[in-house]
């Protein structure tokens, strides 16, 4: 077997993927139309089911090919009733993501932008659905990747059935790392992407949706025509494929990567993946950076650290250093306000945070920036 250089990715996605994975793409060829691929095809979306509790007999699991912002266009753009309205919880980049899709599409939507560094106000939320009865679709992102800041689903589901409005969740960063039960946690639709959470590769996207709301949206005005979720959903259901060509290597790929999410086991990778979170917060924290968001309103994924007032920090030079040995950060802007970003995603563990600690605090070191590093207020 060939060597391949083991990269540790602490951007937000791509993760870090096992040699298995990588390796599952290696196969003969194969046309997409073929009966076994399409029996690849069901086991992949089983399983993608399975990793939310979701019972197939209520939910699909409908794949797209692109990276996880198509999920955000199709579920807006396909589920929207005519005359009705988006509301928008919008306390990060990832909603306001949402907010820019339904400006494109001229779907009516509320824009209800809340602070970025905590949770979302479920008060804030209620006053505003109780306000507008014309609201179909209540939208949010579950861990905002740009902050880390982690949204309280269940309670805004709750909320938003309570009033007869539909609760899409971008779970991208959270899929298959934090637990999630589709239904105990009142969502009707979430949506990931097979770099995230299942560690395997970039190109292929899901929407995990309630059946009969997608049958229900086959009526709803089309406004596109390769982002539709009940074309996709419909053709999948005759043919047991996608509609146009599948990125077919990924897709074994994702195959071996929910195989190894099942061994691996919900709780033992979440686990994980909250130790690796502890322990960068914990490492940045000893050098005395600050964080933009609180731990306990973190989702145990991203730990945003802002810049430190220190002339000799050059954030790309630091990147550079830790790149050539394997590490990649991940610079951010919020508010105007300089900050990088470590993430918890991928096939990582302590050992990888320790060694990264170990190079970063040499390429402090080699750039001059005093530590613990400082700021000026
Ligand atoms: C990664 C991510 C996406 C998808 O981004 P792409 O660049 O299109 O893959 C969407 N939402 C959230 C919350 C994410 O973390």
């Amino acid at each position: 077997m060939t060597q391949i250089k083991r990269n540790v990715l602490l951007n937000p996605g791509p993760a870090t993927t096992t040699d298995s994975v990588k390796l599952a793409q290696v196969v003969p060829d194969i046309c997409p139309r073929e009966e076994e691929f399409v029996g690849v095809m069901r086991e992949v979306e089983a399983g993608l089911l399975k990793v939310v509790h979701a019972d197939p007999v209520k939910y699909a699991a409908v794949l797209f090919c692109g990276s996880g912002t198509i999920n955000i266009d199709v579920c807006l753009n396909s589920l929207l009733p005519e005359g009705k309205k988006v509301l928008v919880v919008n306390n990060g980049a990832y909603s306001s993501r949402a907010v820019e899709v339904c400006t494109y599409y001229g779907m009516p939507h509320i824009d209800l932008k809340l602070p970025i560094d905590r949770p979302a106000d479920i008060e804030e939320i209620r006053r505003t659905l109780e306000a507008d009865r014309d609201i179909a679709i209540v939208y949010i992102t579950h861990n905002e990747t740009g902050t880390g800041v982690l949204n309280p689903i269940r309670e805004i589901g709750a909320l938003a059935h309570e009033q007869g409005a539909v609760f899409i969740v971008d779970t991208t960063s959270t899929y298959a790392i934090r637990p999630i039960d589709i239904e105990a946690d009142n969502v009707d639709f979430l949506m990931a992407s097979a770099q995230k959470g299942i560690m395997a590769m970039t190109g292929l996207s899901y929407v995990i949706g309630n059946r009969s709301l997608i049958e229900k949206s086959r009526e709803y005005p089309k406004r596109s025509y390769y982002c539709n979720l009940y074309m996709q959903y419909e053709y999948a259901i005759e043919h047991g494929e996608m509609h146009f060509t599948p990125p077919v290597q990924v897709i074994y790929a994702a195959r071996q990567g929910l195989k190894e999410y099942f061994e691996e086991g919900e709780t033992a990778k979440w686990d994980r993946h909250f130790r690796v979170f502890n322990a960068l917060y914990d490492g940045l924290e000893e050098l005395g950076f600050r964080m933009f968001v609180k731990r306990e309103d973190c989702a145990g994924l991203v730990v945003a650290a802002l810049y430190p007032d220190d002339d000799n920090w050059d954030f790309k030079r630091i990147h550079d250093h830790c790149y050539d040995r394997g590490f990649t950060i991940y610079p951010g802007k919020v508010e105007k306000r300089g900050m990088f970003r470590l993430c918890s995603l991928g096939a990582i563990d302590l050992s990888d945070i320790e060694a990264f600690f170990e190079v970063f605090k040499e390429a402090l070191n080699v750039c001059g920036v005093s530590v613990p590093v400082a700021y000026k207020e």
